[in-house]
């Protein structure tokens, strides 16, 4: 099976729909999704209805959850947590409930040509809140995993989490056209990066594609015209903050 991998699209929805191409004529079978489909973005109904429509396998992120009120936004930045209170404004009840169907964690179980892995937004331990992003974290929820691979998104940075058996474990950032080879590692976790708010500097959309029968994962960037969904941050009245990283990748 060949999945496409994608992650915290923050309705941008140029960024979705340049990345959905690639992966499209990548000839991917399947969609996997790892939250924060809203939030910071000017289209949040309209990337939930493409998630939708693609039947991603898909779970809750914590913008996704505070869009819905499902939690506390006072730790979030200013412009975060505004552009959490437009987008619950703006999200129609359907979408809502789509939202609300998501799980916290999901496990993929290896039936009919599928993968076994796990999906998180956040961590195995704190699917919601938690960035995982170095090795103390990573050797605290490698033990909680029952499968070899779990994918995971939150930070918008492309890593890669390895604990080869009998072997230390390690973490590796990931470049563009960068293969992850998953036979033999142990148990892996990798987070592909951010479609619409990548923040490793690359300001390209990142995504993934996971190829079950090659046991690999593929980094890929793909361009998209940014000023394009700057320009609606700025006309939604969301902050300029968040047109202005969008150019910068950070
Ligand atoms: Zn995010």
């Amino acid at each position: 099976m060949r999945y496409g991998i994608i992650s915290d699209i923050h309705g941008n929805l140029e960024a979705l729909q340049a990345v959905l191409e690639y992966l499209e004529a990548e000839g991917v079978e399947k969609y996997i999704c790892g939250g924060d489909i809203v939030g910071y973005g000017a289209n949040p109904n309209q990337c939930v209805e493409i998630a939708a429509g693609l039947k991603a396998l898909a779970v809750l992120g914590n913008h996704d959850a505070a869009s819905l009120g499902l939690k506390d936004i006072s730790w979030f930045n200013i412009p975060a947590r505004e552009a959490v209170i437009w987008s619950s404004r703006e999200l129609s009840e359907d979408n809502k409930d789509y939202l609300r169907s998501l799980p916290q964690i999901l496990t993929n179980p290896a039936r009919k040509g599928e993968a076994n892995f796990t999906l998180v937004h956040g961590s195995p331990r704190d699917p919601l809140d938690e960035y995982l992003r170095g090795e103390r974290e990573l050797e605290e929820n490698l033990p909680l995993l029952d499968t070899p691979l779990c994918l995971v998104g939150h930070t918008h940075i492309p890593l890669s989490f390895h604990s080869r058996t009998g072997k230390k474990t390690g973490q590796k950032s990931l470049s563009p056209g960068e293969r992850i080879n998953l036979k033999n590692e142990g148990k892996v976790i990798v987070n592909v990066g951010s479609v619409g708010q990548p923040r490793d500097g690359d300001p390209r959309a990142s995504t993934g594609i996971y190829d079950s029968q090659r046991q690999e994962i593929e980094i890929k960037r793909i361009p998209y015209p940014l000023e394009k969904t700057q320009e609606k941050i700025i006309e939604a009245g969301l902050s300029q903050g968040l047109a202005l990283r969008l150019a910068y990748g950070r």
